[in-house]
């Protein structure tokens, strides 16, 4: 069931902005009617092993299986596909976010996500970055998130990886075994931009954190990578004063590009790439919540009245108490 705001709310709220954010769900091919399938009759074969165990442990061990590895299992016949459909989270997760689970095997980020993590992002009512209503998953390490955050926040900013070898001052191989994503092609952000073929991106706090690690703490990874930034920023003048030996000038080559390239935040389509709407299902009530907008809102970019901030029900409640009672169209701060 989705949750709707109560009628004493009538007139304060709304369920849609009039704008498009072109997300990553936006751009997963449409898979139209599902055809029938041969579910309905028997399985003819078994699933090995995994026919030993107790039904209890199958679920605990299906539930911690990573979602790449549990699609394939789910693959392999009808006896398989019946154990992976019967687990209660995976059912939940494909009745109320397959579009984040069709995003996180897109992306390719589904080895480094369990059912289990992703049935909890969805059963998280709140950003784990600013605590507001998130009615978004970042699907690079499956975080529930707002939009003023991925649109904002450094660490929902996915980046290449030579700017994360840059900024953070690793080689290649240190980014084997970070969460990574190959994007999709398609529009992405409000302001639909395109990306037009699919390039790696890695997330940016791993990779942050991969430096930290590298050099022992933040501020000595932060010292090497602007001494590293200064030797290249000389060598480049250097080279643009410079001469050969019959006098001519020499050739400047590309200046080192800078540390942080410009963001342009909601309009950036890297921070979209990795994103799903998707609802907050109460594991206590099953309702399932969208999350809604303040009416009173509409016109106002700055938080805490911004309006993109998603809203549920005890979230408007606070809202109300903090910022006013709304009376036509407004807040009433006396
Ligand atoms: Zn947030
Ligand atoms: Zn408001």
């Amino acid at each position: 069931m989705t949750a709707t705001p109560p009628a004493r709310w009538e007139g304060l709220t709304c369920t849609q902005r009039r704008i498009k954010d072109f997300t990553l769900d936006d751009n997963l091919p449409d898979l139209g009617t599902p055809a029938e399938t041969s579910r309905r009759h028997e399985p003819v074969a078994g699933a090995g092993a995994l026919e030993v165990l107790p039904i209890e442990i199958l679920h605990e061990v299906l539930l911690q299986l990573d979602l790449r590895s549990l699609t394939y299992l789910r693959l392999v016949n009808r006896r398989t596909m019946g154990f992976v459909d019967a687990l209660p989270q995976y059912s939940d997760i494909i009745r109320h976010a397959s579009n984040a689970l069709r995003g996180i095997l897109a992306i390719g980020t589904g080895s480094w996500i369990s059912c289990k993590a992703l049935h909890t992002s969805l059963c998280t009512a709140r950003c784990e970055l600013c605590g507001d209503f998130g009615g978004y998953l970042y699907l690079l390490t499956c975080k529930r998130v707002c939009f003023l955050c991925l649109s904002l926040n450094d660490v929902l900013l996915p980046l290449p990886p030579s700017h994360a070898c840059r900024k953070f001052g690793l080689k290649r191989h240190h980014l084997a075994d970070l969460p990574q994503m190959k994007t999709v092609p398609g529009t992405y952000s409000p302001n639909r931009k395109k990306i037009l073929k699919s390039d790696t991106l890695v997330d940016h706090e791993c990779a942050r954190l991969a430096g930290i690690n590298l050099y022992g703490s933040l501020a000595a990874m932060e010292q090497s990578v602007l001494q590293k930034q200064a030797r290249m920023l000389e060598a480049y003048n250097a080279r643009q004063t410079g001469r050969d030996s019959s006098g001519r000038p020499v050739r400047a080559r590309r200046r080192p590009p800078a540390l942080d390239p410009f963001d342009g935040q909601s309009g950036n389509p890297h921070r979209f790439v990795a994103i799903a709407r998707v609802p907050w299902l109460d594991r206590a009530s099953r309702r399932v919540e969208r999350g809604f907008y303040c009416v009173g809102c509409e016109k106002s970019s700055r938080k805490p009245y911004h309006w993109r901030i998603l809203f549920a029900a005890d979230t408007f409640e606070e809202h109300l108490a903090n910022c006013g009672e709304i009376r036509d169209g407004k807040h009433c701060t006396t």
